[in-house]
């Protein structure tokens, strides 16, 4: 259980025990306790764990060949799963380039924005205008469109700080406007930004379309996704939807766009792409955007392993298994259940002040008040203690404190989109449990 004798690192020394084996929604540490992953992993293992069928698939492809480097080869794998991602798009988005990673989408999506405006005579377009707080990556590129100082703040004279809008905290803010006119205020927040950058200089606009780690499950009113869509088009700006936590079916549709009939110009997929079953990420972008590159000479842009076949054809078994199984339906459908048992927690502790998302992806988040939705004292560190109490208690959970933009602690409740109601009141219980411990702590009410 201690990491002295490690030589491994990561963020901190947090120890944890050995991870024994895996299956379905359930983790079995080196001393036999179960856990459910009620966060898959950082919201990665959509089908479950060890799937025989997918490691099959894999082990198919190991024995044909693990690797072949994509300027010597084609393979199938890569090209297959290319064409079923591009089949599953919004019309017009069909080039697909795979990465390894979401930072790398991340990093892809921009590099290729800017060379499509370079080809296209308009050097002065350079700026990525996100969201803050948001989060899109750890390498420098992506951390200059990351809202969040605690990542950002070190290294910043290292990378170029891209221009950030606000997020729509709407449930934050205690005005007289509709959902709707919320909505379309920060939208207009963008306009305002992409004048005060001068437009001649802005490239495209960033955003997750469901919030990640970053604002926990943010949703925006429907008037936000449409009037952001029309700026970008009014201003000849590109728009790139990171779907690097919501791809790949984690809201209850392939992509979260298509909960608004957007079509970006680029997406950024990983996370549930490759499942935890290989490092996968794909960027999907217009067209003509990666034909006008094609035609004048070809993206600058390339990683090692991009394309790799085993990590496609592990992608391929990830969507044979969403289709099979239609997982996409079932984070829809469990994703209501989940989201009304979150909601009724409510009632039994004042403490929490909102339950939001859309599909399996969803979060709550713990106020002081829920009125003012005054956060609680930082002091209580609140996100790291409500985790270790459900981990106890063999429940898996994924927090933040937010300290960009708003502060707060929000809790991502989102299992694998294999989950079934029989096993969405087992996470509820043991939440429950560990609710019941933290307000016993801190003195909080419980309504019984
Ligand atoms: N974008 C979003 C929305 C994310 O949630 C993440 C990871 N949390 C990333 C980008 C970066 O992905 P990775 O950690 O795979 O590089």
């Amino acid at each position: 259980m201690t990491t002295e004798k490690s030589h491994l690192f990561y963020q901190s020394r947090q120890p944890r025990p050995f991870l024994e084996r895996s299956e379905g929604i359930y983790h079995y540490d080196e001393n036999g306790k179960r856990y459910i992953d009620g966060s898959s992993g950082a919201m990665v293992s959509n089908i479950g764990h060890s799937n025989p069928r997918v490691l099959e698939k894999m082990k198919a492809q190991m024995d044909r060949s693990t690797f072949g480097y994509r300027l010597h080869f084609r393979t199938h794998p890569s090209e297959d799963l290319a064409a079923r991602v591009a089949a599953r798009m919004p019309e017009g988005l069909d080039k697909v380039f795979f990465v390894s990673g979401g930072s790398e989408a991340v990093e892809t999506a921009i590099k290729l924005a800017r060379q499509y405006a370079v080809t296209q005579g308009e050097e002065s377009r350079y700026k990525v205008i996100s969201r803050l707080p948001s989060y899109h990556g750890a390498t420098m590129g992506s951390l200059g469109v990351t809202g969040s100082p605690i990542f950002t703040g070190k290294f910043a004279p290292m990378f170029t700080e891209m221009p950030k809008v606000p997020a729509p905290t709407c449930y934050l803010d205690r005005d007289n406007l509709t959902e709707e006119e919320r909505g379309i205020k920060y939208a207009e927040m963008l306009r305002e930004k992409i004048e005060a950058e001068g437009p001649e200089t802005v490239l495209a606009f960033l955003m997750e379309p469901v919030g990640g780690a970053s604002t926990g499950a943010l949703v925006a009113p429907d008037s936000y996704y449409t009037r952001v869509a029309e700026i970008c088009e009014e201003y000849g700006i590109l728009l790139i939807y990171d779907e690097v936590m919501t791809g790949a079916g984690r809201t209850g549709k392939f992509l979260a766009a298509e909960h608004w009939g957007i079509i970006p110009d680029i997406v950024a997929m990983s996370k549930g792409f490759g499942a935890g079953y290989a490092p996968l990420g794909a960027v999907v972008a217009r067209h003509d955007i990666v034909e006008t590159l094609l035609d004048a000479g070809g993206f600058l842009h390339g990683f090692t392993y991009a394309g790799n076949p085993l990590a496609c054809a592990a992608g391929l078994a990830v969507l044979d298994e969403m289709e099979e199984q239609d997982l996409i339906g079932n984070a829809a459908r469990m994703g209501d259940v989940l989201k009304a048992r979150l909601t009724a927690l409510m009632d039994r502790y004042p403490f929490i002040g909102d339950v939001r998302g859309k599909g399996l992806l969803l979060a709550f988040e713990l106020v002081s008040d829920r009125e003012t939705m005054k956060v609680l004292p930082k002091e209580w560190n609140a996100h790291v203690e409500l985790v270790e109490l459900a981990y106890e208690r063999g429940l898996i959970i994924y927090s933040r404190r937010t300290r960009s933009g708003y502060e707060g602690d929000h809790f991502l409740v989102c299992p694998p989109l294999i989950v079934t109601e029989a096993q969405i009141d087992e996470i509820i219980a043991i939440l429950t449990d560990a609710l019941d411990a933290f307000a016993a702590n801190h003195d909080l009410p419980v309504v019984e």
